[in-house]
């Protein structure tokens, strides 16, 4: 073992602050990263504060992260000292149930376990992205892009990969019409994704305050969602709607923009549960599903066309000192449009 400086909250309600936790040895099959930069995920909050059920304190969140490798096992065959590396929402699954060997490790039967808040075999709390270093089996790192600065690619080990799987699983792309529900973290990445796979891409925002970054990330339309004249302009227009948004909606009046057998897909994760009426889905055959991440595999091909596409994400740059104001601007949706912890800031 060996200790690393971190920032985590001890409880829901205390803000987080500089600590130092354990890594373990580098084993034979692990990397140890030097961790650069860290994303901020809503869903960092939302874990946090016990919005989805009690945390195991203390959490040290962050599984956006990017850095360069150190230190290899004698087994490592995909990395050397030197390269760079990311991590995203998982360091391990079990690798043999049929999602695992799938490449959905996302769905691992068992249960796969996050980079941060998940109790490992040996009984220890896994700690994320917000510290100096990280020791990850090299089967959960992951190549980052070359063509993009490694600050604006972290996001995509997160935001770039929820929102790029349901686009390909729902087939976005040439005379596809998606629209994006919220423009912050995950919405900006779904935009210029969108866009890039070649779909008409709509921004619904709470306002027209980002109309102006929303076109310029890729997107062919912008429309006010607190203007109800919205939802009678564009009933039955979407192939495919991707809701983004961290609280809860009124699903009814989203799945009436669909086109007959359009899909509204949600990986927005509010803390309560959201209710739909049935009639929303039967009269058009529409869908409504969800979508969690993406496995390995799809998560380094994403990175892969963010390399080609020279796709990456608009970022503030903060020290870890500015940690909770930025969870602040975040629940007030003002990021513009995903806060990275500059992790030199912790040494
Ligand atoms: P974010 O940066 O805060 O963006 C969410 C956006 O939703 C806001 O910028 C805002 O956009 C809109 N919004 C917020 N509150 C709203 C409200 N009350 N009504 C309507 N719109 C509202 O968050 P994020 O990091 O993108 O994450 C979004 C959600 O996805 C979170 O719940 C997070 O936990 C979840 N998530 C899920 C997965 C997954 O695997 N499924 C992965 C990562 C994150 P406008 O100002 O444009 O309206
Ligand atoms: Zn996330």
């Amino acid at each position: 073992m060996f200790t690393v400086n971190a920032y985590a909250a001890t409880s829901a309600t205390e803000p987080l602050t500089p600590t130092t936790i354990e890594r373990r040895e580098v084993g034979p099959h692990d990397i140890l990263i030097e961790i650069r930069y860290a994303g901020i995920c809503h869903s960092d909050i939302h874990h946090v504060r016990g919005d989805w059920g009690d945390a195991h304190y203390p959490v040290v969140p962050g599984h956006e992260i990017a850095g360069v490798v150190t230190e290899v096992g004698p087994e490592v065959t995909r990395f050397a000292p030197g390269d760079k590396a990311g991590i995203g929402c998982l360091v391990g699954s079990c690798g043999a149930c049929a999602p695992c060997r799938a490449g959905r490790e996302q769905y691992c039967a068992v249960g796969g376990t996050l980079t941060y808040g998940s109790l490992e075999a040996d009984g220890r709390l896994t700690h994320g992205g917000y510290s100096t270093h990280i020791v990850v089996t090299e089967d959960f790192a992951l190549k980052m892009p070359e063509s993009v600065d490694l600050a604006a690619a972290t996001p995509l080990l997160c935001a770039g990969i929820t929102t790029y799987s349901p686009l390909r699983r729902f087939g976005a792309g040439p005379g596809t019409k998606v629209a994006v529900v919220g423009l912050g973290g995950l919405g900006h990445m779904a935009v210029q994704l969108a866009h890039a796979l070649g779909a008409e891409v709509t921004v619904l925002s709470q306002s027209l305050k980002k109309r102006d970054d929303g076109l310029r990330l890729g997107a062919d339309h912008y429309y006010a969602t607190s203007d109800p004249e919205t939802f009678e302009q564009l009933a039955g227009t979407f192939d495919l709607i991707i809701n983004t948004v961290s609280a809860r909606l009124d699903l009814d009046a989203y799945l009436s923009l669909l086109t007959v057998e359009g899909a509204l897909v949600n990986v927005g994760a509010p803390a309560e549960p959201m209710s739909l009426n049935v009639f929303s889905l039967l009269t058009s055959g529409r869908t409504f599903a969800g979508s969690m991440i993406g496995g390995l595999p799809e998560t380094q091909e994403m990175l892969d066309f963010c390399d080609v596409q020279r796709i990456g994400s608009e970022i503030e740059l903060i020290p870890a000192q500015k940690i909770n104001d930025a969870y602040e601007r975040i629940l007030a949706s003002d990021v513009r449009y995903r806060f990275v912890i500059d992790v030199s800031t912790m040494a």
